[in-house]
């Protein structure tokens, strides 16, 4: 069979209330990159209430205020087993800001109000008053020099559970002075960096489609290069002031 022949299908979970800051640039850089590579992409929303697909390939959540998450994060919890043993399973998943804060253990909000996370990530987060905004630079062991932008008051601490996505080099990341952004535990990633985070390193999307094409079909062979744009888009992100 060839790639051509292969579906990929890409969970969006809570489009509809967590979807700040360009998060669908995600989805879109993810599908666009996995056809690239010669996948079939399927995209499929889920939002509260909704059931998940039968397939499911990659999972991406994004980020959003205090309040949407507050709306988001029951359901989360009644899927909290079945998101469990998906990432056992090894299914890759990209969580972007609040939805990162609901995957680990909880997080608080600045006004006091706790919301229950599904534990998948070895982080909890307790929201401030001081907003960390702007580019973000950081060195990571898999997947090189990340790009990316973060905007968010929630301040959040890694347990032994989960490694850092990566080193800040410029920026704010998990919270001020820590030195250290996002975090991974196997094949799944939480990060503070919206939704110029896949359009702006590939390298990042192919570990996500590579993961879910090993698991599925048993290969991956990349094909897509990556375009000029996005290496001058890189470039510019750098050059530009917090
Ligand atoms: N409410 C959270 C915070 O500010 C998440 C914000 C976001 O997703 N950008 O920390």
């Amino acid at each position: 069979m060839n790639d051509i022949d292969r579906e990929l299908a890409i969970v969006s979970l809570y489009p509809r209330d967590m979807n700040i800051y360009g998060d669908r640039g995600n989805v879109l850089s993810l599908s666009r990159r996995a056809a690239a590579h010669g996948f079939s992409p399927r995209v499929v929303d889920v939002n509260p209430g909704d059931p998940l697909p039968d397939t499911i390939d990659i999972i991406v959540g994004g980020g959003g205020q205090d309040s949407g998450q507050g709306r988001v994060a029951l359901d989360l919890a009644q899927r909290a087993d079945q998101m469990r043993t998906l990432a056992d399973d090894g299914v890759p998943m990209l969580m972007i800001c609040g939805l990162y804060q609901l995957f680990g253990h909880r997080f608080i909000t600045h006004a006091g109000d706790e919301l229950t996370g599904i534990g998948v990530l070895d982080v909890e987060t307790l929201g401030g008053t001081e907003r960390m905004i702007g580019n973000v630079v950081l060195d990571t062991e898999a997947f090189g020099e990340i790009i990316g932008y973060e905007n968010h008051s929630g301040s959040t601490q890694l347990g032994p559970g989960s490694a850092p996505l990566g080193r800040v080099v410029q920026g704010a990341g998990n919270a001020p002075g820590a030195g250290v952004e996002g975090a991974r535990t196997a094949n799944v990633i939480g990060s503070y960096l919206h939704g110029s985070l896949l359009p702006k390193n590939p390298a990042l999307s192919d570990f996500l489609i590579g993961e879910a094409a090993r698991r599925r079909y048993g290969s991956f062979t990349p094909v897509a290069a990556t375009p000029d744009t996005v290496l001058r888009a890189r470039e510019s992100a750098k050059r530009r002031p917090r």
